[in-house]
């Protein structure tokens, strides 16, 4: 079996515990043994890191622009292996994983451009004879925590800019898909960074996460995941001294709208890729579907007979529509939601039963709801799985009024030929990311990612934007 060790310092470091990468589409492969790292192996990146940024943050872009931009030619050339591995290890379909990988690629290549797009500003100074300059710098040692449900992506969005702006980083991604990220690395590493700017110490959010968070030589944190771990790493933040600029991307609660006026195939199509693709499993994925009287039966019985026809498979078998859950936790969070939705009083309408396959895996048909109150704990509590529930409204107002009505703001989406009401949706709709016509989920990567409310705090991440986080801004003034 392979074994995948911390990258620390530009050298394999051996840690003494590992854990198994098992495949959620069978659950008898085992992907490999990666190190589970400690206290000790989080600080000694942090050291590494902390060593190698006086001189990495002082390189010319040109330098940066060279490594990323081999990184991002690799991953690129590499897409349909790397596809493989994310596929294997998290679960989401073949065609999704390469996607996901390209992604990866896509983004490197936009932030090797960042290097030499990125400039300052001058003002003429109230005073005579005084200009002022306003730069922007790195900020030091970038601790970066992330999920499971984006193996590459969101590694790349987050290394990426750090590497970008001149920052040094260490990473610790999810326990449970560590392989796409660790390939991340190494492919930057070879691709020509300098030791220890970046580091990967896999293992346990409470060791090895709490230790990056601890360690006063990290300047800022970025993390990725649940709300419950977002908030108490912000805690932690603030508590440090010096303190750490942090930024948090949680979850969400995402509502689909659809009014009597949609194109009733445009609708289907968006709720279902928005709520049941990629398993359900992202923090962009709808799970509300906030729908007017007059198409709602059509709407309803439409997207029953596309969710018929939907294969649930292994991710990597040719024609598999839906992977696996990625977990046995997971998987009983859907269930147990399922049962909640039940005891509630909404109705079950289709779905929701675990499947059997060749292989041992995680199977969960899809499930939708119908009669769905937003104030049932289905309506307001992140699932995370291929969950989804129908809310019958009257009209556009009230649409509205439900689809604000929780605690998150990460994206929002509205299916209607109306001009008049994708326009006040788009400017009334409280989230980060409004969608006309297309699924909540799947976005751009040049542009910026991120959402308001109880779903993210900091600054955006990705495109130009992601340099409020990753730089810090100095205004110099001088006399002439
Ligand atoms: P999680 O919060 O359990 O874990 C996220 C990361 O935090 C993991 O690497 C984990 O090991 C680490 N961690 C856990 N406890 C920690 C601690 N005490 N100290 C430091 N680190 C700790 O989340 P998850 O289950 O991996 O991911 C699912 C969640 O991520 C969902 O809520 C989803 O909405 C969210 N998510 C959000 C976005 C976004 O951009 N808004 C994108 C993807 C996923």
């Amino acid at each position: 079996m392979s074994a995948f060790q911390n990258v620390i310092g530009g050298e394999a470091v051996s840690a003494a515990n590992a854990s198994r990468n098992i495949n959620p589409s069978n659950t008898n492969d085992v992907i490999g043994e990666f190190a589970s790292g400690t206290k000790a192996d989080a600080d000694a990146a942090v050291a590494a890191a902390k060593a190698a940024f006086p001189a990495w943050s002082r390189t010319t872009p040109q330098e940066r622009y060279d490594i990323l931009k081999k990184a991002s030619d690799e991953v690129l050339a590499r897409k349909d292996e790397l596809g493989r591995i994310l596929s294997r290890e998290e679960g989401k379909t073949l065609p999704e994983g390469i996607g996901e990988a390209t992604r990866a690629g896509q983004i490197l290549a936009f932030f090797a451009g960042e290097t030499l797009r990125f400039g300052g500003e001058s003002f003429p100074s109230v005073r005579p004879g005084v200009s002022v300059e306003i730069t922007r710098e790195p900020i030091g040692v970038v601790g970066m925590i992330t999920p499971w449900n984006f193996p590459i992506a969101i590694p790349a969005w987050k290394i990426a800019p750090a590497l970008a702006y001149g920052n040094t980083v260490v990473i610790k991604p999810a326990e449970i898909v560590p392989h796409s990220a660790w390939m991340l690395v190494d492919i930057l590493n070879r691709a020509g960074l300098p030791k220890g700017v970046l580091n990967i110490v896999m293992g346990k959010g409470s060791v090895v996460g709490q230790a990056i968070i601890d360690n006063p030589d990290v300047t800022a944190i970025s993390f990725t995941g649940s709300v419950n771990t977002g908030r108490r790493i912000a805690a932690a933040c603030v508590a440090a001294t010096p303190m750490k600029k942090v930024q948090l991307e949680m979850g969400g609660k995402n509502p689909l709208v659809v009014l009597d006026d949609a194109d009733l195939k445009t609708a289907v199509e968006c709720a279902v890729n928005g709520a049941f693709f990629s398993t359900g499993q992202r923090c962009t994925a709808s799970s509300r579907f906030i729908v007017t009287d007059g198409i709602h039966d059509a709407f309803v019985a439409a997207l029953t007979e596309r969710l018929q026809g939907l294969v649930v498979d292994d991710a990597l078998k040719a024609g598999t529509h839906i992977g696996p859950v990625v977990d046995q936790g997971q998987l009983d969070q859907d269930e147990k939601y399922i049962a909640i939705g039940r005891d509630e009083g909404a109705k079950l309408h289709w779905g929701g039963e675990r499947l059997n396959r060749e292989n041992p895996g995680f199977y969960l048909q899809p499930a939708l709801f119908t009669g769905v109150a937003n104030t049932m704990r289905i309506a307001r509590e992140e699932i995370f799985g291929p969950v989804a529930g129908v809310t019958r409204v009257k009209g556009y107002d009230e649409a509205l009024a439900i689809a604000n009505d929780t605690e998150f703001g990460l994206s929002a989406g509205i299916c209607t030929t109306s001009l008049k009401y994708s326009t006040h949706f788009k400017r009334n709709a409280e989230a980060g990311m409004v969608m006309v016509n297309l699924p909540t989920a799947g976005v751009d990567y040049h542009v910026p990612f991120g959402g308001r409310k109880g779903s993210s705090y900091g600054p955006r991440e990705q495109g130009a934007y992601a340099r409020e986080f990753y730089t810090t801004v100095k205004t110099s003034y001088t006399l002439a």
